[in-house]
């Protein structure tokens, strides 16, 4: 008798001690698994279409948000294309090279990608267009947003970077026309960035923003067409999403709320 008592408060005194170890281990997973799927977004998209290019947010804090995404540098000065933890800065000659943590983004997205999904291209896509409209199939719950990796050796593919403006800074679209274009045939590379649905107009990007960066690490860019006839697309569905605010004065002196065209 003695013995049953002085076991069972011990036995439940074990289970508590178990319960409680798994509510620690729930506890500690329950932030890391938030944060792997939120897509940390600096500025609004239509902020830097206005020509909001000053850096806000340097490339160290970028890399503690993400592994993988897309954004642009001060000044906008070249595409950023980030794969598997290493951000890559694409400036307009064409040069690739690791962005440095003291560099700063106007505009990132950025997440860190677990694939939910990994499928091959079920059929060639002639152009950009053709593989939106394979990629689509894919978007399941399309009030969310998604990270896209699309492996392949590409038979020809397009991209571009921009140079670096400078004040008093021009609009995207006026910045745009300095852009210079890269052609390449038969590139092994990966495109990655997101889709974003409709409503985000303003903040994001809406519909699909995928960036390139060869295998060699010596190419990439902003993805304007592609051909692709073989390749293996991963997805990750995003269930958060947050919003990093520019605390310049320029950012708290525009007016956001207008959409601009793209
Ligand atoms: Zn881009």
């Amino acid at each position: 008798m003695n013995t049953r008592t002085s076991t069972k408060p011990s036995f439940s005194w074990l289970g508590g001690l178990f319960l409680l170890a798994a509510v620690i281990a729930l506890g500690a997973c329950a932030p890391s698994n938030a944060s792997r799927s939120t897509l940390a977004q600096v500025s609004t998209f239509n902020a830097l279409q206005m020509g909001l290019f000053d850096g806000d947010v340097p490339y160290a804090r970028l890399k503690q948000l993400g592994d993988f995404g897309i954004g642009t540098f001060d000044g906008l000065d070249g595409e950023m294309v980030a794969l598997d933890g290493v951000f890559y800065q694409v400036k307009a000659d064409g040069k690739v090279s690791p962005a440095t943590d003291d560099m700063e983004a106007p505009f990132a997205d950025v997440h860190f990608f677990e694939a939910e999904r990994s499928v091959t291209l079920k059929n060639p896509a002639k152009n950009y267009a053709e593989l939106q409209a394979q990629l689509d199939q894919f978007l399941t719950k399309p009030n969310n947003l998604y990270a896209i990796k699309v492996k392949a050796v590409f038979p020809y593919i397009k991209v571009r970077s921009v140079p670096r403006q400078n004040e008093p800074f021009p609009t995207l679209a006026d910045a745009i026309q300095q852009q210079t274009e890269f052609e390449h045939e038969n590139m092994p590379g990966t495109l990655g960035g997101y889709w974003m649905p409709k409503y985000l107009v303003n903040v994001g990007v809406p519909g699909y923003h995928l960036h390139f960066i060869s295998d060699d690490k010596q190419h990439g860019g902003h993805v304007l067409d592609c051909r692709v006839d073989k390749a293996e697309i991963s997805m990750d569905a995003l269930e958060h999403f947050t919003l990093v605010i520019p605390q310049g004065d320029t950012f708290h002196q525009m007016d956001v709320s207008a959409t601009q065209t793209q």
